[in-house]
């Protein structure tokens, strides 16, 4: 499969499902959203979704607490990336 195919599917499963749901979701899904984060060089994805890290940088996040607003928590959702890393990825695009 494309590796963007790959992507969009992954993306349409956390918003269908939300993250913490898809713990419960196909040993399949979640083999390919494993190998994905790996080859993006993250941590292993059950791990990431089991502690809170964050997929980009393996940063242990607390989501009530390590969000600037409800964006940002939701960004946290689809891509599991932590508030540092958003900024980094979104910075380019938006200075203050
Ligand atoms: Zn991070």
């Amino acid at each position: 499969m494309p590796f963007a195919s790959v992507a969009v599917s992954l993306r349409d499963a956390v918003e269908l499902h939300g993250s913490e749901q898809l713990k419960g979701k196909s040993d399949d899904l979640l083999e390919q959203m494993d190998k994905l984060g790996q080859a993006l060089g993250g941590p292993p994805l059950a791990q990431a979704l089991a502690n809170s890290l964050c997929a980009t940088c393996g940063l242990r996040v607390d989501p009530e607490r390590d969000f600037r607003d409800e964006l940002s928590r939701e960004e946290w959702d689809l891509s599991r990336m932590c508030q540092g890393c958003q900024d980094a990825v979104f910075s380019g695009e938006e200075e203050p």
